[in-house]
């Protein structure tokens, strides 16, 4: 068994606040107050929704903004002059001052970092590479793309390697090595593949099925100072504290659905220091404004909740997750397995755990939770790299869950490991 040391492992600068993940008592009335601000959580008291990675429910503050918006100045942005046209202008405006304070960033108000409205992650990624990487690489150019995270973080910068091969500009892709225990990056692999044609890396900061911190901050010491990095944070957004300085990431692109905002929300935050600026190219037409709106107002109630204290929340009952399951032989958790343990010196889960049952399909197993109103994805999670597609079940945790909903998940687990073990070899 790898110990800590072997693995590298230094996940947080300050692990402490994680110390005891197990032990929630003192966040109870806390997150209660928080549970009770999601109407469509107090309003299905019998149902468990465990899956927030997919995306994440919305609190009355952000139904109240993007109502109060509607019913009081909707227009359209960066158009017209009258009174209502204006304050949607300074909304939007306001809104990427919001996305800059919350990630940190620590040059806000220059005007030199830039933050650009998308849909979600997905888009965000394609602008990034077709508004920004192709006019960055030059014949001959070498970038790495993280394979085993979503497709998503995989496909733009194929496209963007098709795109201009067409033009005869031939790109080099590497992919980006990962440690096999830890399912971290693997800084002594990675550091190996740089050389002087590394001109870009694409990482991603929660991994959406195995949930573990992928120790972002650590890639930059690897390549050095030049190579521009751009971060997928879309499973991290709102489950921990994002901050663009400490991680040393000249781009970060997240969703704001998942950020507890509406869907067809998201954006990119654009260093302004490293490589040609960012401008996303042609036009684009009317923004969403209902979904800018509603990704201020969100990021605003996550930072008044406090991402420490989410992260502390999802990442002990992940915890306590993993703990019963060690105890259920006819299951096999996906990801680190020194993660699993309560007591495990290594805690990298970010509240999503992911698992498959040695004798029932995940795709049944999905079925059969469903039929206990618990609700969870079964399916193969978009991983990029084919051979990953094989289904699981994810879990995937937020703030509005309880202790009692983990519990409940693991009774119905129980039963199916008692009504099946006799069936399943191990
Ligand atoms: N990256 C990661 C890590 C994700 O988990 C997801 C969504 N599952 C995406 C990208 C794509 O996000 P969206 O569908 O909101 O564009």
């Amino acid at each position: 068994m790898p110990t800590s040391s072997t693995l590298g492992t230094d996940l947080h600068a300050d692990p402490g606040h994680l110390s005891d993940p197990s032990d929630l008592g003192d966040l109870r009335d806390w997150q209660s107050a928080l549970r009770a601000q999601f109407p469509i959580v107090t309003g299905h008291p019998g149902l468990a929704y465990l899956d927030s990675a997919a995306t994440a429910q919305k609190p009355q503050a952000v139904l109240d903004a993007v109502q109060t918006y509607l019913t009081t100045s909707n227009a359209n942005a960066g158009r017209g002059t009258y009174t209502w046209a204006n304050e949607t202008t300074a909304l939007v405006e306001r809104a990427r001052d919001r996305v800059k304070r919350f990630l940190r960033d620590p040059d806000p108000v220059s005007g030199r970092s830039t933050v650009h409205f998308t849909s979600g992650t997905t888009e965000g990624l394609r602008t990034v590479a077709r508004d920004w990487l192709v006019s960055w690489l030059r014949d001959g150019d070498e970038i790495i793309v993280p394979f085993a995270d979503h497709q998503a973080n995989a496909q733009p910068w194929l496209e963007a390697q098709r795109l201009l091969s067409k033009r005869g500009i031939r790109i080099v892709i590497r992919d980006m090595p990962y440690e096999a225990e830890s399912h971290d990056y693997d800084q002594t692999a990675l550091a190996a593949l740089v050389n002087e044609r590394t001109r870009f890396v694409a990482a991603t900061h929660v991994h959406h099925v195995y949930g573990a911190n992928m120790n972002v901050h650590r890639i930059r010491r690897t390549v050095g100072p030049d190579v521009p990095i751009c971060l997928d944070a879309a499973q991290s957004i709102g489950h921990l504290p994002v901050d663009v300085g400490a991680l040393d990431v000249d781009f970060v692109v997240f969703s704001g659905h998942k950020a507890m905002a509406l869907p067809g929300s998201g954006a990119v935050w654009a260093r302004g220091a490293r490589g040609p600026e960012f401008r996303p190219g042609g036009w684009n037409g009317s923004p969403n404004t209902t979904g800018v709106v509603s990704l201020t107002a969100a990021l605003d109630w996550l930072e008044e909740a406090g991402t420490e204290r989410i992260e502390r929340w999802t990442v002990g009952l992940g915890a306590r997750l993993t703990e019963g399951l060690r105890h259920l032989p006819s299951y096999e958790v996906l990801g680190c397995p020194l993660s699993l343990a309560a007591d495990s010196g290594v805690q990298r889960r970010q509240g999503i755990v992911t698992f498959r049952h040695r004798g029932i399909s995940s795709n049944d197993l999905g079925f059969i939770l469903s039929s206990h109103d618990v609700m969870v994805r079964a399916d193969g999670h978009c991983q990029a790299r084919s051979g990953e597609e094989e289904s699981s079940v994810r879990v995937s945790l937020h703030v509005y869950n309880t202790v009692e909903e983990v519990d409940r998940l693991l009774d119905v687990l129980d039963g199916l490991d008692r009504q099946t073990r006799g069936a399943v070899t191990c």
